[in-house]
């Protein structure tokens, strides 16, 4: 057995020297009897691949070894080939610089003391791997110095690297930089509203609401007043608002709930859209005009051209690596005769204003896969769709049995998609032509698609308009989904650990559970993605190697994320708190077990100051489980059950109510006392004498409701609701009962008379807001004009945290302070050129400088050869520029459409 892991590890000790061998050697003859490296490596590997065969074909533990050891022969043979091992493992040691005592070590501990050896090897030799292929990949910290006229020797690496080769007079670090993502400037920088990541819930963006038959809750509609309430200007803005709310005891489910829900499920496609419909052929694409809108004016115009519209398409091009929540990089829009590709960068707190169309319902909107794109309008711009036409949902419909866009453009189009700028970093600017294109392609035919599709639907109907009402209705469902933004709390960590099948000790899950609080706090402070500050295969891997020392950790990860570097202490602390906690092992799927670390955990964690109780989750408040332990099966549930949940709470809800009305049903019988049967009469004595044994499950004012949930902190979500609904019947159910019986007998009579109402006040609500719109446009044509003395570029550099004329002008006159314009004292967790750095000492200043946001706005230059570059490389920098979460950071779980 030992053997057999020795050999194994030998084995991967071999394979990681030669890996070292070939980023720092590139002159051929250090490769004695071998042609070049690439020879070498092959027949070092060959070497590895048989050294594991043939200790994974060594007798197994237990009976077969045992058995085996018992000749002498196989033990013998079995000492003096561990003891070659342990000197060739020895010798690598040595050569790399490492402790390399493995052979003269106690025979009782031997065995622990030499792994803990190996791994400690390993880290350095790795950390060595990933500080020449730093070097090689030209992110090295000391250039190596020449004498002058000598040329630094090429150290080829990867394709990209070849690539410029030919550039090989320009500066090496240079080229590099241009195709690395962390040099595209942050365009979060530029953003006049700071990316709020607080770990609070999503509050809808919308202030102003065209289209409306129900007017904007006055949660929303005054939250452009949030800055003249100084009170709240310490607090998240989200926050702010529900704060506001309570105060002003205003409905809650108003701040949360789709601003657009009323008019969607009041909508119902035109007849003509039903009927059978006629084509329009795409017009090619040399004949069409393609604009990129990158100013409100351009914005203006455009709405004004969609407005005499009754359809277009619509498509959004997104970035997710470098970014928190994600960030809205292009909006593609096709009408018949013209392509519109929005800078939505550039234009983030403009696009609201396509809500005009957007939400007009008699205009369709097409899309293809809208389901994130319905979110990302959402989040980003506060933008909602009315009457969408969504190919994807037709597609399924039709059963065409692919439904991605690129299928359909050869179905219908004979159109060969390009699809090799779909994972492209969007942010790029100027946009390449190659993703101009490409993200043109995306909605350039779709409108004849939408044509095409609806013919087949009315045909596969048998000329009935039954599917394509079911095509619409699909839709309107898409347009009805609400972003939810990705709340951290305690048990955040244990879908990813439930996912990842390894079952990890008591230290090992303390480490894992840290570094993902950890990496969910450096995620929002820093605006990035979870993914890279710390991928989940190296979070894992740390937490199962534990590492001694702060190399270690850096040995886990290849290639080492730049927040993991500038903050290794940090981590190395976590990891060693972990390391403190008695070793039990735990099984993964135990929920008792979770359940029990969960409790455990409270007062170590130290990235909560004691008086910050937003992280203790309300699972953890004492006795919270006994008022409702039906519900405390919710734990079982991974979070995007929400429905079943909420299932769960309805299904209680008839036990409740069976209970209510007993007990009600016979105390009215009490007040009848005189009239009951002697016997009736005693056993009502009894009965008053002993409690009732089901009171707990009874609905009481007192009633804490136990949500084991993160639903419960998600005001939109479906526990919420019933929650609410819950403690409204907690509330003097009975009273509320016969009230309302009452109530619905005046409301039927009044509802026809209210629905005009509301519809009457909706309108006069929107002209007033709108008047904002109006001077939007009008603004614009005056802007338009003041900029055409003024440089374009005037703006983009005034932008962080200057204050701009030009949303000030676009405000309503009774608005004194536009919300966008937050005062430097507001809260802004996300102020890049503040970012403190400095804090993570212990870093050289140069490395840290190499991750300053700030730094990288001096190299803003790009070229064509980004985009080139971006096609086939696979280098870490630019590889995946859409990082998908796990199915804890909700905003990000998508099935993705296939284009
Ligand atoms: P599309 O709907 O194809 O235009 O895609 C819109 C955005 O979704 C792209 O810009 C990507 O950021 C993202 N995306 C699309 N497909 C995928 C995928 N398979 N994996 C990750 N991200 C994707
Ligand atoms: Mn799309
Ligand atoms: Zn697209």
């Amino acid at each position: 057995m030992a053997a057999s892991r020795e050999a194994a590890v030998g084995a991967k000790e071999e394979s990681i020297s030669v890996e070292n061998d070939e980023s720092t050697r590139e002159i051929t003859e250090v490769f004695s009897g071998f042609k070049d490296a690439d020879s070498f490596v092959k027949y070092g590997l060959g070497t590895v691949v048989a050294a594991t065969k043939a200790s994974a074909n060594l007798p197994q533990s237990g009976d077969e070894h045992d058995f085996y050891r018992s000749f002498p022969g196989f033990q013998g043979f079995c000492e003096t080939q561990g003891e070659r091992l342990l000197q060739c493992m020895s010798r690598v040691m040595q050569y790399h610089g490492c402790r390399s005592h493995m052979r003269d070590r106690n025979k009782v501990t031997g065995l622990e003391d030499r792994f803990d050896l190996l791994v400690d090897s390993n880290d350095v030799i790795l950390e060595n791997v990933g500080i020449l292929l730093d070097e090689a990949s030209g992110v090295n910290r000391k250039q190596p110095i020449l004498p002058a006229g000598v040329q630094p020797p090429k150290t080829i690496v990867s394709s990209w690297n070849r690539k410029c080769g030919a550039l090989s007079k320009r500066n090496q670090s240079e080229t590099f930089r241009l195709l690395h993502a962390k040099n595209i400037q942050r365009p979060q920088m530029k953003f006049r509203e700071k990316v709020d990541n607080a770990n609070t819930p999503f509050v809808p963006k919308i202030f102003a609401k065209p289209n409306a038959l129900k007017p904007l809750p006055a949660v929303l509609a005054n939250r452009k007043l949030r800055d003249a309430r100084p009170e709240d200007l310490d607090v998240p803005p989200a926050l702010a608002d529900f704060i506001h709310q309570q105060r002003n005891q205003q409905q809650e489910q108003d701040m949360f709930s789709h601003p657009y829900k009323y008019e969607l499920d009041q909508f119902t496609p035109d007849e003509k859209l039903l009927s059978k419909p006629e084509y329009m052929m795409y017009k090619p694409l040399q004949e069409t005009n393609c604009h990129f809108v990158t100013t409100l004016e351009e914005l203006v115009e455009l709405n004004e051209k969609l407005a005499h519209c009754s359809e277009f398409a619509v498509d959004l091009e997104h970035h997710s690596y470098r970014s928190f929540l994600g960030l809205t990089c292009l909006m593609q829009i096709s009408t018949r005769d013209e392509d519109f590709i929005i800078d939505t960068l550039e234009l983030r707190s403009e696009m609201y204003i396509l809500n005009e169309t957007f939400t007009d319902s008699s205009i369709v909107k097409v899309f293809h896969g809208a389901d994130s794109d319905i979110e990302w309008l959402q989040r980003d711009f506060g933008l909602y769709v009315v009457n969408l036409f969504d190919t994807h949902q037709a597609a399924r419909l039709l059963n065409l049995g692919r439904n991605s866009l690129e299928h359909l453009m050869k179905l219908f189009c004979n159109v060969e998609a390009d699809k090799q700028y779909q994972l492209a970093d969007w942010r790029i600017r100027p946009l390449p032509e190659e993703m101009l294109n490409y993200a043109r392609d995306d909605t350039h035919y779709l409108l004849y698609i939408y044509d095409k599709m609806r013919a087949e639907l009315y045909e596969k109907g048998n000329a009935l308009p039954a599917l394509l009402q079911v095509a619409w209705q699909k839709s309107k469902d898409v347009c009805l989904k609400k972003y939810i933004k990705p709340i951290f709390t305690d048990d955040s960590y244990q879908d990813l650990y439930r996912k990842q099948k390894k079952p990890l000790d008591t230290q090992q899950l303390t480490a894992f559970r840290l570094l993902y609080t950890w990496r969910d706090q450096i995620s929002r402070q820093e605006d990035e993605s979870t993914g890279y500050v710390l991928p989940n295969h190296m979070m894992i891997k740390i937490s199962e190697e534990l590492p001694k020392e702060p190399q270690g950790i850096i040995a886990c990860c290849n290639p080492v994320p730049p927040l993991v570097r500038q903050q290794v202490n940090e981590l190395h602390l976590l990891v060693q708190q972990a390391r403190e906690m008695p070793l039990l092992k735990t099984e993964v799927q135990t929920t008792e077990k979770k359940a029990a670390t969960t409790l455990k955990r409270k007062s170590e964690n130290p990235l909560f100051g004691p008086h910050d109780s937003s992280h203790i989750s309300e699972s953890e408040i004492p006795n919270s489980h006994s008022s409702a332990p039906l519900l405390k099966r919710g734990k079982l549930f991974s979070e995007d059950e929400e429905m079943e949940e909420g299932k769960e709470v309805q299904d209680c809800s008839p036990l409740i109510a069976r209970a209510t009305i007993t007990i009600f049903d016979f105390e009215l019988d009490v007040k009848e006392e005189n009239h009951l049967t002697v016997a009736q009469q005693k056993s009502h004595r009894i009965m008053q004498s002993f409690e009732n044994p089901f009171r707990m499950y009874l609905p009481s004012k007192e009633t804490n409701i136990h949500m084991s949930h993160n639903a419960k902190y998600d005001p939109s979500s479906k526990v919420y609701e019933i929650s609410n609904r819950w403690k409204l019947l907690s509330q003097e159910l009975q009273q509320k009962e016969a009230k309302e019986k009452e109530a619905a007998k005046k409301k039927a009579k009044e509802a026809a008379q209210k629905a005009t109402d509301e519809r009457k006040k909706a309108q006069e609500e929107y002209k007033t807001a709108a008047q904002s719109i109006v001077t939007v446009r009008q603004q614009a044509a005056i802007a338009a004009a003041d900029q055409k003395g003024k440089k374009k570029k005037d703006r983009t550099v005034s932008e962080p945290g200057a204050e701009t004329p030009k949303p000030e002008k676009k405000r309503p006159k009774h608005t004194e302070q536009p919300a966008d314009q937050a005062p430097a004292t507001d809260f802004q967790p996300f102020d890049y050129s503040k970012s403190d750095f400095k804090v993570f000492a212990g870093r050289k200043s140069k490395e840290s400088l190499q991750f300053d946001p700030a730094k990288q706005a001096q190299e803003p230059k790009q070229s064509k050869k980004n985009s080139k570059a971006h096609k086939n490389n696979s280098t870490p920098g630019n590889k995946s520029m859409s990082y998908l979460a796990g199915k804890s950071e909700r905003g990000f779980k998508h099935n993705w459409p296939k284009r």
